[in-house]
């Protein structure tokens, strides 16, 4: 039985880390915390962006109602400080809170929001000690739900640093460091999280754009896309071309060879043709043998080229063993305010007339009589 390093190493009996091995683990950790921090300082796609209006409603009528003794009992105390800044904080989440119910924009940004929460939770510690402290977890958790993810960071160890200060010069400095520890951990927890849920996002987004057996994306992101590109020939004069690729004769590589064959031959002709593409040129699998490739920024004679290299490269791939595999290619550039289906068709009819002039060959919608009718 094969042992992995770490296992070796993990204490049987009684050994430690050999120097080498630390050392590998140190920069493990170190390249995980540099990854960490990217990742929310790129704020590359904040997951819950679209989710903060839904969040601070509910929260922000939790809190308006759940301040109200906490205001009424420090004004009655005599914290006229502590109660102010939470009469203030009241005020603008009942602003926000009215906008966001009634479908509008709020006024406030959330950022204004916290920031009285913060002067708040400091006038409670400076006025009640330890009990004051107290609201900065929930506040960080707050900042987390209504702010984007740096800002939040931001916001967090900003929280962290102030709470810490005051603690240490009002009260003493052995409850600050618990109070950073126990924070840093808090705000540490939280991100590790949001970082799970980000990439968990991210895996959906994919799975849900893909398909599965080809990882070529699938149709319905093709119909996104192209309505987004169609969408953008309305105002600039489009420079892109659709390329409609069909295998020859891969109903008899299924009843020849069997379908677990054919799908290898699909993931194969995949790998090839993504070795033709451009980083930004999109492949889609939009029926069985069927794909459409999108190249940008390729006018007709560019993608000609392209299309016929693709044709040629197939060929010579051997996508399976002593047997011939061809594709044919129907190509159409993009019309300025053409419609989708419309560019769709074109390609599709001079795929048609591909086949129909012996696969294993490139057409050209612009080339074929019923194109100028169109
Ligand atoms: P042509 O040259 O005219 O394109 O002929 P063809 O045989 O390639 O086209 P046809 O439309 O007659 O057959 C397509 C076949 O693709 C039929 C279907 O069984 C097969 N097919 C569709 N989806 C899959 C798949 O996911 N895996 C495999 N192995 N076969 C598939
Ligand atoms: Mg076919
Ligand atoms: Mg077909």
């Amino acid at each position: 039985m094969s042992r992995n390093p770490g296992y070796l190493w993990s204490g049987l009996g009684g050994e430690t880390d050999p120097p080498c091995l630390k050392t590998i683990k140190c920069k493990d950790t170190t390249m995980q915390l540099f990854d960490w921090l990217r990742k929310i300082l790129e704020n590359r796609n904040d997951p819950f962006a679209s989710y903060i209006a839904r969040v601070v409603l509910p929260v922000g009528i939790a809190a308006l109602i759940l301040l109200i003794p906490f205001a009424i009992n420090n004004f009655l105390k005599g914290r006229i400080g502590v109660g102010i800044a939470i009469v203030l904080v009241q005020l603008l989440l009942l602003v926000d809170v009215l906008a966001l119910r009634r479908g509008r924009k709020p006024p406030f940004h959330y950022g204004l929001v916290v920031v009285p929460m913060i002067v708040a939770m400091l006038a409670a510690v400076f006025n009640q000690g330890i009990l004051g402290a107290l609201w900065g977890y929930p506040i960080v958790l707050i900042c987390y739900f209504v702010l984007s993810r740096r800002v939040a960071f931001l916001f967090s160890l900003v929280i962290m640093a102030v709470l810490t200060i005051a603690i240490a010069i009002w009260i003493e400095p052995a409850l600050a460091v618990r109070i950073f520890a126990t924070m840093l951990l808090t705000i540490a927890i939280i991100n590790i999280v949001l970082n799970l849920i980000d990439e968990l996002h991210d895996a959906l987004v994919q799975q849900a754009i893909t398909d599965p057996l080809t990882s070529a994306f699938n149709r319905r992101h093709m119909n996104q896309s192209i309505e987004l590109i169609v969408e953008q020939g309305r105002r600039h004069p489009p420079n892109n071309t659709l390329l409609m690729l069909d295998i020859d004769h891969f109903k008899q590589v299924n009843d020849c060879l069997g379908h677990d064959v054919g799908d290898d031959l699909l993931r194969r002709l995949v790998q090839t043709i993504k070795g033709r593409m451009r980083k930004v040129d999109l492949l889609f699998r939009i029926g069985g043998e069927e794909f459409i490739l999108l190249l940008f920024d390729a006018d007709v004679t560019q993608a000609a080229v392209a299309a016929d290299d693709i044709r040629r490269r197939v060929e010579a791939a051997e996508l399976l063993p002593g047997q011939p595999v061809t594709i044919s290619i129907g190509l159409c550039a993009q019309r300025a305010g053409q419609a989708a289906d419309e560019w769709i068709k074109l390609a599709d009819t001079a795929l048609y007339q591909a086949k129909q002039r012996g696969r294993n060959r490139v057409e050209i919608a612009e080339h074929l009589t019923e194109y100028n009718h169109l």
